[in-house]
């Protein structure tokens, strides 16, 4: 008997009949003799919806009571799934993310976990039900309702998980498992058996949307295993573990796990900006405190005692930063600033990358092979990233899983590296 945490997305309970065929897994898993939380996504689109309610009433709706709108989607879902359940002859009941204690922090609209209390959730499996779980929400420090972040459901899965010490987390979702690459995008593209944390987590960052970036940082410093399905097709997916896992024994550390591709972010730049100390500190501390992601960072080396600073945000956060810059270019006595949004990030997510050189090299070569200009770099010891213009993103996907030997079934392996 084992403690499942059974996560469905919006696809995965998007009309009453998904809904119902949910409440029928779940009623298979619970008489499999498993104890179960299940977490759930709102309906289908039902949160896009109510983001374009929102627009539609107001030209800039107080973040406080988008959250309080947003939350009501995964509310309707915690509902009808125990109505479901109890036809299929489970007793289960419904939480909100404050009644099981989910504790944020105060920013909403993209809070983070500080702690699951989970009593009650707890006391319901105690009781021998199943706890249904709404995702994508808590109750900030200072009592107010808050949501995760998009996709913030996941995080609520894995909190769930760790927290009550979960035998495994299972996303279901309306794709197989993790791709080598995005199947819209390569055809040819495979599911990955297992993965580890670290992989994951980069492919996660460089714009994979299986898993929301937190709940896989929730994983890995909590082990939790995560297994991310179908709850379409109810086949084995993939496994995302920690690199000492059972399933990761006897596997060989492939080179290249996965090409990923990411065209939700945009250029700002920052031009003619005075080179002496403190001028970047400055810059990103004021991004920082409004709460935005920055990703890739490049500086030009200074002509005539001025650099040219550019950076990557989320599109999202474009209008909320370019003000920002504006000022602190005044400030400073830079040029101007501007912004572009037609650009893509493409990353090679790699475990084996750490002791395979040449994979850098290898990808600009396919790049400039296949006309693609690379506009900025940035690397971590498993992921070679670059951004392109957006035009240029589908073909450089496919060309490098192709290089890469991601198409046809086999792990590409690079040549070894001398030892001496
Ligand atoms: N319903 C929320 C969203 O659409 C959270 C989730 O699906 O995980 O982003
Ligand atoms: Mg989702």
């Amino acid at each position: 008997m084992a403690l499942i945490v059974q996560k469905y997305g919006g696809t995965s309970v998007a009309d009453p009949e998904r809904m119902r065929n949910v409440a029928r897994h779940v009623a298979e898993t619970r008489k499999a003799g498993h104890h179960l939380v299940v977490v759930v996504s709102a309906m289908g689109k039902a949160t896009d919806n109510l983001l374009q309610l929102a627009h539609q009433v107001s030209q800039n709706p107080p973040s406080r009571e988008m959250d309080m709108l947003l939350t009501t989607g995964e509310r309707i879902s915690m509902s009808l799934l125990c109505m479901a359940l109890h036809d299929v002859g489970i007793d289960a009941v419904s939480f909100t993310g404050s009644q099981v204690g989910i504790i944020t922090d105060t920013v909403h609209g993209k809070a983070k976990i500080l702690e699951v209390k989970g009593d009650r959730v707890r006391a319901a499996i105690g009781e021998g039900k199943v706890a249904v779980v709404a995702g994508f929400q808590g109750i900030s420090t200072a009592k107010e309702i808050t949501t995760l972040g998009r996709g913030g459901s996941d995080t609520t899965a894995v909190a769930l998980a760790a927290a009550l010490q979960a035998d495994s987390c299972e996303i279901y979702t309306d794709v197989t498992g993790v791709f080598t690459a995005d199947p819209r995008v390569v055809p040819q593209a495979r599911k990955i058996g297992v993965l580890q944390f670290d992989e994951m987590l980069e492919m996660a960052g460089a714009g994979s949307k299986v898993l929301a970036l937190r709940s896989v940082e929730f994983a890995r410093n909590h082990d939790v295993p995560i297994h991310v399905r179908s709850s379409f097709t109810w086949e084995e997916g993939t496994w995302v573990v920690g690199r000492h896992h059972e399933r990761m024994k006897n596997m060989e550390e492939p080179v290249i796990s996965g090409v990923v591709q990411d065209a939700s972010e945009a250029k700002i730049t920052v031009h003619s900006v005075p080179d002496r100390p403190g001028v970047s500190a400055a810059l990103f501390e004021a991004l920082a405190n409004a709460n935005i992601n920055v990703d890739m960072i490049v500086q030009n080396t200074s002509t005539a005692g001025t650099t040219d600073i550019s950076f990557t945000v989320p599109k999202a956060d474009v209008a909320t930063a370019e003000p920002i810059v504006a000022n602190l270019a005044k400030e400073i006595a830079a040029g101007g600033v501007n912004h572009d949004n037609d650009i893509a990030k493409i990353s090679l997510v790699g475990a084996g990358m750490k002791t395979s050189p040449g994979i850098a090299a290898k990808m600009f070569r396919v790049l400039a092979d296949n006309d693609v200009n690379i506009e900025m770099i940035s690397t971590s010891t498993i992921r070679v990233s670059v951004v392109v213009r957006s035009a240029n993103m589908q073909k450089a996907v496919q060309a490098l899983h192709t290089a890469f030997n991601l198409d046809s079934g086999t792990d590409y392996s690079a040549p070894l590296p001398e030892r001496k």
